[in-house]
């Protein structure tokens, strides 16, 4: 993509997510903000929840055992990281403390809604053909919805049409790691990813 015009706007929007501090109360525990990785040009964007701890370490999405899991996942649907883009709805981590102890957390429905315009710039600027939500912070964002609105169990392998693009739910890679690395929910998830590169690509 070199300098490309899309690229560029790219760097711009990821400048505005640097600079933002709309959500004062979590940038104490903000070592990197983690805009999203991989093709701006990609027909298909997987999006997640938010960084956790490695991803706050690193400033990249998926990069712990979620994400492991993921770019497993991504590989046995016949895809590979590079050639999609992969992001958060949060691009900060949420997380609660408890004296030295630092806890992930599910983010609330006001802090979705404060970073929900990065993202959907970042779609409108990628333009994808499918939009894959990973679990339920990621659904109840794209689907513009409450958290408690969204039952990802339910919806996982279902499609909606969008403006632009297909959107199709399927969990969070830390569902089946939660599930003790449960095959039939991977192997379920692959079929999902299957299913969006068949979307995307026809
Ligand atoms: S979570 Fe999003 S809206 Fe909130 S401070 Fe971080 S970048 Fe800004």
């Amino acid at each position: 993509m070199g300098g490309s015009p899309r690229l560029l706007k790219m760097k711009r929007l990821w400048n505005d997510v640097e600079a933002c501090a709309l959500c004062e109360h979590l940038l104490p525990n903000v070592t990197k903000k983690v805009f999203g990785d991989g093709n701006v040009s990609a027909d298909i964007v997987l999006v997640g929840e938010g960084p956790g701890e490695e991803e706050d370490a690193t400033g990249h999405p998926f990069v712990g055992d979620a994400g492991e899991l993921l770019t497993d996942i991504i590989a046995a649907a016949g895809l590979t990281r590079p050639e999609i883009f992969i992001c958060n709805a949060m691009k900060c981590r949420c997380c609660s403390k408890k004296g030295e102890k630092v806890k992930n957390r599910t983010p609330k429905d006001r802090e979705i809604a404060t970073c929900q315009p990065f993202l959907l710039r970042q779609l409108q600027l990628i333009k994808p053909k499918v939009i894959v939500g990973l679990g339920g912070t990621a659904i109840a964002t794209l689907k513009r919805v409450k958290l408690k609105e969204v039952r990802s169990t339910q919806l996982a392998g279902l499609t909606e049409r969008g403006k632009g693009a297909w959107y199709l739910w399927t969990y969070h890679p830390s569902y089946p790691i939660y599930r003790g690395r449960d095959v039939a929910l991977i192997d379920q998830m692959v079929g999902h990813l299957k299913k969006a590169k068949e979307m995307a690509h026809g």
